[in-house]
């Protein structure tokens, strides 16, 4: 005999508790979200993790963030990590603070469809090359009542109903611990940099490295190598004498600049002072941290500083040290790369000479 399945409709009782159900599991979702979005402060990795959060909770196949890259800037731009918009390279995909899409999007927390902005506002070729990345919403990103950035979400995977109302307040909650968690970082960013350098403090660049320590010797199995790279420039007094003070901070900016460039983003660059720079090199023993350091050398050696028709050359001392795995305190490691340092100006400046009192192994 056949037996017949019978589905059972819930009584409007179970989906009121259905419901609610789902809520909580929703506002539990968002508890996480905030953790794991406010544990984050360096802020290339935090857009990396806010894109990853909205694409799985909004079920998008992509999503892309704006943001101004100062906040005095004018201009909100396309952070470079995006997923799944066909971008191209002949188009900017940035929009001024002014721009009528921006103050639309400003009197709304929830978002807006292409349609409805398309109903609002004029569409000139900003709008346009925005609106070919064909992403399905628009969600603004306010911190304390102050629009940081907005939110591109690309095509959704369920793409037969827009969204619901439940799912605009979802975006919206978001959204807000999103934009909370992007000016956090921004400001951290911002009080930790050095203006005229754009790398970081000293004392920042010692809170990273304690962490850094602390993650090392927590560490039971791995024991990742670290060495740090004090550089100072050589005679740099003499620049500001012959040719200004100016031309100083635009030489103490070049160097800054191939000090960067010879580092990852793991690294950590830092102006100690003056015309002294710190390098915390991640995951690299003292041979590999040599070579860093003599291509640093070698680089600002060879390099000619344009100033006002003048051509300015300067080189660098530097002092290398790594980490003993002796629970050395961060302090000492520098102060043996500063050592190692003193004895490159000894010994006739221009030159990396590595620390005595490192271990063979490191
Ligand atoms: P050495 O090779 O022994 O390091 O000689 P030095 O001339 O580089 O060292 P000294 O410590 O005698 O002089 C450092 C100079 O750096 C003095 C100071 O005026 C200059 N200085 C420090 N900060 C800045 C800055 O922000 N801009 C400019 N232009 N100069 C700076
Ligand atoms: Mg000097
Ligand atoms: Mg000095």
């Amino acid at each position: 005999m056949k037996r017949q399945v019978k589905i059972m409709k819930p009584t409007p009782n179970e989906d009121k508790i259905l419901h609610q159900e789902k809520e909580i599991f929703d506002l539990k979702q968002l508890l996480q979200i905030s953790k794991s979005l406010n544990s984050v402060l360096q802020f290339d990795r935090l857009i990396e993790a806010i894109l990853y959060v909205v694409m799985a909770q909004l079920k998008t196949f992509g999503a892309a963030i704006f943001t101004k890259k100062s906040f005095d800037d004018n201009l909100f731009v396309l952070n470079r990590d995006h997923h799944g918009f066909d971008i191209s390279r002949d188009i900017q995909y940035s929009i001024n603070v002014d721009h009528p899409l921006i103050s639309f999007l400003d009197k709304s927390d929830s978002g807006h469809t292409p349609d409805e902005i398309s109903r609002h506002i004029k569409i000139d070729k900003i709008v346009k090359d925005l609106f070919s990345l064909r992403p399905s919403f628009f969600v603004p990103l306010k911190a304390k009542n102050r629009m940081i950035g907005f939110l591109l979400l690309g095509e959704k995977i369920e793409s037969s109903h827009e969204f619901t109302d439940y799912e605009k307040s979802i975006i919206e909650n978001i959204a807000s611990l999103a934009a909370i968690a992007i000016n956090n970082s921004q400001l951290l960013e911002m009080t930790t940099t050095d203006i005229m350098t754009h790398l970081k403090l000293k004392h920042y660049f010692f809170t990273l490295l304690m962490e850094r320590l602390d993650n090392i010797n927590s560490s039971s199995f791995k024991k990742d190598a670290l060495s740090i790279l004090m550089l100072d420039i050589d005679f740099f007094k003499q620049v500001n004498d012959t040719y200004g003070h100016a031309a100083g901070d635009i030489v103490l900016e070049e160097v800054a600049r191939v000090i960067k460039s010879c580092t990852r983003n793991a690294d950590t660059a830092a102006r100690y002072g003056g015309e002294e720079f710190v390098v915390m090199l991640n995951n690299t023993p003292s041979n590999a941290a040599m070579a860093i350091a003599e291509r640093i050398r070698k680089l600002v050696e060879d390099k000619v500083i344009l100033y006002n028709g003048q051509s300015i050359k300067v080189t660098i001392s530097i002092g290398v040290s790594s980490y003993n795995f002796d629970l050395e305190p961060a302090k000492s490691i520098v102060e043996r790369a500063d050592k190692a340092l003193y004895e490159s100006k000894q010994n006739g400046r221009n030159r990396v000479t590595l620390s005595k009192n490192n271990l063979p192994k490191c």
